[in-house]
């Protein structure tokens, strides 16, 4: 398969993956619910979690991979995002696509945030980073499936991975 330059962030795609993950039965903010049930972080795929911030798979995947990094407070824009809590999800950004790459092994990444529903985000009120791991030719592939896969046996194979990558990296899960 040939190898493309075409622009494929696809924020539109995004929205309708997050309005799947908004819909399973709690009328809320799915962040906040994760956020407020630690006891259930294994069945939301929470992978990391401290006072400031969640770093969670994303359970309708762009991509094998797809992490969701947010800060544990409902807030909908980044400039109401205090300092401190920034420079945290700054640094889960990073220690996120460290353990990532060797999880999924990617050729590369798009790490953004999208602000606003025309801007794609289908969970306005509590802002939060897209991770996405991609590969060389991926936009073929995604055109041709319709740009939603949902693929839960391997959400479980990377959450287990991710975790162990993480432990054997010194970056275990944050009570
Ligand atoms: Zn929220």
């Amino acid at each position: 398969m040939a190898e493309t330059n075409e622009n494929v962030w696809a924020p539109w795609r995004m929205e309708y993956i997050e309005q799947l993950g908004d819909r399973d039965g709690d009328e809320g903010c799915f962040l906040c619910r994760y956020r407020d049930n630690p006891a259930d972080d294994q069945q939301n795929h929470v992978l990391w979690r401290s006072e400031h911030v969640l770093v969670l798979l994303n359970r309708f995947p762009y991509t094998n991979g797809h992490l969701l990094v947010a800060p544990t407070a409902h807030l909908g824009d980044i400039e109401t995002v205090p300092e401190p809590v920034l420079i945290e999800l700054a640094l889960r950004l990073r220690d996120a696509k460290r353990v990532l790459q060797q999880v999924v092994f990617a050729h590369g990444y798009n790490i953004g945030m999208n602000l606003g529903r025309c801007a794609g985000a289908g969970l306005p009120d509590h802002v939060h980073w897209h991770i996405v791991p991609r590969w060389r030719g991926d936009t073929n592939f995604m055109a041709v499936t319709g740009g939603v896969r949902i693929i839960p046996q391997s959400l479980d194979a990377v959450d287990e991975r991710f975790r162990r990558v993480a432990e054997q990296l010194g970056l275990p899960a944050t009570p």
